[in-house]
């Protein structure tokens, strides 16, 4: 039987009790559950009411179990679970099965005698190191809840996440390393941000690593040397066995990304992550078992990196490579594609920033090309793309690499998701390997085509719909609030960390519980493809058009020069607003992409500002039309020489996410002549440098603007 992503798609919507019913069988469940579905109404203290939820309702499971010891039970003992490259240490290690289990057994009998139990929250504040994958595996198998913050944030921002999960431990490491920065010192900040955290957790069990000199444990406040434990307990031949939970316990909780406002404590629940990502990697990833190689680049603090660095792989007892590096710097923009040669990576996984940041590094993409030409990338089948849009450029680009140095029919990826949903709401699920994919029993399935600047479309249990502000569906092809119909996929959240009306107001209330809000707008086209053009709150309101931003940054990035672009909305007088752009230029062209215009700066000796305005807007004009009509730009440029100074124009979260709302505060500012005013800078900000950056920027921008009367405005 030969099923299409929409046909399989379209079971999962019809008949939900069946089709996960069936998923669920694939997992090993210390009781089974009683039913896959069963839904409710669940009526909130203020009397409003909203369609609730349960996935696989009285079952019990251990996802450790399931991650490690099932494969070394089914005789996978000798495979490869974890390859950790660290080129930032000179360090490679390979893990195999049975050497996880032996030291998630141990590190587990470790955390009991520390005093976690079952429903315990522990921190996890720790680099890209294996230990840290122990460390969490160990938390699972006592069933224990796992909050892992990315490594890395200031302690104000940990102190923020401490207080709000009260963990009983914390588990960090002497230190990070972030490129080739001196090693951060993780340890001096769970110190300090417990310190000024109200909440005190007993212990802090400390990896020491040997990049920063040892100082003696605080013996007194809590503190532990990891590896002293564990030596420890493996002398007294100390192991725990895993403990299971029900289906509807969490697992973990994750706190959002943070472009906006107070981090929100997602919660994860046993049954549904495990059964949701167990068909994700399989049908999404193309990972279906021992043998296929997951290279997730991402940091272990993000959802993307639970869900395909760590849980999907290992739950479909195939390998994953941890990566503790960047992707240029480290040594070069080569790190990639050294990574895909080296540990023969199937699928790969990063953000398009991470693609950005290499072509910035290697406009010729020299370095794929040499390692592509030698037939260093045949294993890879898909790379994949999340945590922002990918414009068009970038996929077609490296759509074209893929075709000349991939596997036959790799796929560019673009998937959309969240924190909040655990697993992609979108994408497009690989071809599969029909004997591998008949273990989940999807075999037959067919992979749909993919349309650059689409997110692919809706994958299993997400009923993805366009609203208008109320709630309304609107037509294909036009543009709304993108929303999701109840119940969400087994994978997503149904509630934040002990704050149920922050849940019921952060996603349900603005529909009046009908959907869930996923703060996103865009579009599906005829064919169902999702088109994710911006946050809600990013739209550009033109003489009541409403212009997303990611339909001008895509013109914008069709220019050859264009590395990179930002768009905000500038107030105007006449129009409510303008589209704004922050541009970063280099001066080698670096989109070699047909469909792009060839304006005659690519050739000759690289345009001024005047001249790439009136270029940008010209594309802007014919890509997006006379409305979209661009109100001003500030330019950076990417050479060799200035690197650093251009591409620290447009702000980004640790994460990788560009802060619009940083920069559009910054020229609403500048608009009323209060550029110095303080604007709302994330704890998730990557550097806060940057935001001093674009500030003079844009006084520079403006005092000029003002002394040309306007005229020159529009440059
Ligand atoms: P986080 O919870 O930090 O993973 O952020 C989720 C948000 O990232 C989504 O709501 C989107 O705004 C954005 N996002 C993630 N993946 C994509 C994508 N493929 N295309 C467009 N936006 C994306």
């Amino acid at each position: 039987m030969d099923l299409t992503q929409d046909e399989v798609h379209r079971q999962s919507l019809a008949d939900p009790e069946g089709f996960w019913g069936r998923q669920a069988e694939h997992l090993h469940w210390h009781k089974k559950p009683a039913a896959a579905l069963t839904r409710t109404t669940k009526r909130l203290r203020t009397g409003e009411t909203h369609a609730h939820w349960e996935w696989f309702p009285g079952g019990e499971i251990s996802t450790c179990y399931n991650c490690v010891d099932r494969h070394v039970l089914a005789g996978h003992g000798d495979l490869p679970a974890i390859l950790y490259d660290s080129p930032v240490t000179n360090t490679k290690q390979r893990i195999t099965y049975q050497q996880l289990l032996d030291e998630v057994e141990v590190f587990a009998a470790v955390l009991r005698e520390e005093g976690v139990k079952k429903g315990d929250v522990v921190l996890v504040y720790m680099p890209m190191v294996p230990a840290a994958l122990i460390g969490i595996l160990a938390i699972n198998r006592l069933g224990a809840i796992h909050a892992v913050v990315f490594g890395g944030f200031a302690a104000n921002a940990l102190a923020q996440r401490i207080e709000a999960s009260r963990p009983v431990a914390i588990l960090t490491a002497s230190c990070g390393i972030d490129g080739n920065k001196p090693p951060i010192p993780y340890r001096v900040f769970v110190e300090e941000a417990i310190r000024i955290s109200s909440w005190k957790p007993p212990k802090t069990i400390v990896w020491q690593r040997d990049e920063l000199p040892w100082r003696p444990i605080r013996k007194l406040e809590g503190q532990r040397k990891w590896q002293n434990l564990v030596k420890s307990a493996r002398a007294r031949g100390m192991r725990a066995a895993c403990v299971p939970v029900k289906s509807t316990d969490p697992v973990y909780i994750i706190y959002t990304s943070g472009t906006t406002g107070l981090p929100k404590g997602v919660v994860r629940e046993a049954g549904g992550h495990a059964v949701g990502l167990h068909l994700s990697i399989s049908y999404l990833f193309g990972i279906h078992g021992p043998g296929d190689v997951m290279g997730c680049f991402s940091d272990i603090g993000w959802v993307v990196s639970h869900s395909y660095t760590l849980y999907g792989p290992l739950l479909a007892g195939a390998t994953t490579v941890l990566y503790e590096g960047k992707p240029v710097g480290t040594p070069d923009a080569s790190a990639f594609w050294r990574l895909v040669e080296e540990y023969k990576i199937n699928s790969m996984f990063t953000a398009p920033t991470a693609l950005r940041a290499i072509r910035k590094d290697d406009p010729d993409n020299s370095h794929i090309a040499l390692i592509g030409q030698r037939g260093g990338l045949r294993s890879l089948r898909a790379l994949f793309l999340a945590g922002e849009r990918s414009e068009p450029a970038i996929i077609t680009m490296y759509q074209d690499l893929l075709n000349k140095y991939a596997a036959d029919n790799a796929l560019v990826v673009d998937n959309w998701w969240s924190s909040e949903s655990g697993s992609p709401i979108s994408g497009i699920a690989l071809a599969p390997h029909a004997a591998k994919n008949r273990r989940v029993g999807l075999e037959g399935h067919r992979p749909l085509g993919i349309k650059p600047g689409s997110a692919g479309k809706a994958m299993p249990g997400f009923d993805v719909r366009v609203v208008d502000d109320d709630g309304r569906e609107v037509a294909r092809g036009k543009m709304g609030n993108i929303v999701l119909a109840p119940p969400l996929a087994p994978t997503a959240f149904r509630t934040l960390w002990e704050d149920e009306d922050r849940f019921y107001r952060g996603y349900l209330k603005r529909f009046g519980g009908r959907w869930i809000d996923t703060g996103d707008a865009g579009w599906i086209d005829d064919s169902g493809y999702i088109h994710i053009m911006a946050r809600s709150d990013d739209i550009i309101n033109v003489a009541a058009h409403r212009l997303s931003t990611g339909a001008l940054e895509q013109a914008i990035t069709s220019h050859p020069l264009v590395t990179e672009a930002c768009v905000v909305g500038l107030p105007d007088p006449l129009k409510g607003h303008l589209p704004f752009a922050f541009v970063i230029t280099t001066t080698t062209p670096t989109t070699p992409n047909s469909s792009s215009p060839s304006p005659s700066s690519a050739a000759a000796a690289p345009p001024d500002d005047a001249q790439l305005f009136a270029e940008l807007q010209t594309l802007v004009r014919t890509q997006v039309g006379p409305i979209a009509t661009l109100g001003g730009m500030i330019r950076g440029t990417t050479s060799t020489t200035m690197s650093t100074t251009s591409t620290m124009m447009i702000p980004k979260t640790r994460s990788g996410k560009t802060l619009r709302r940083v920069l559009r505060e910054l020229v609403e500012n500048a608009v009323r002549g209060e550029v110095d005013k303080e604007v709302a800078v994330p704890s998730t900000v990557e550097d806060a440098g940057v935001v001093e950056v674009a500030r003079e920027m844009v006084r520079r921008y403006f005092e000029g603007r003002k002394r040309e009367g306007g005229v020159k405005a529009r440059l």
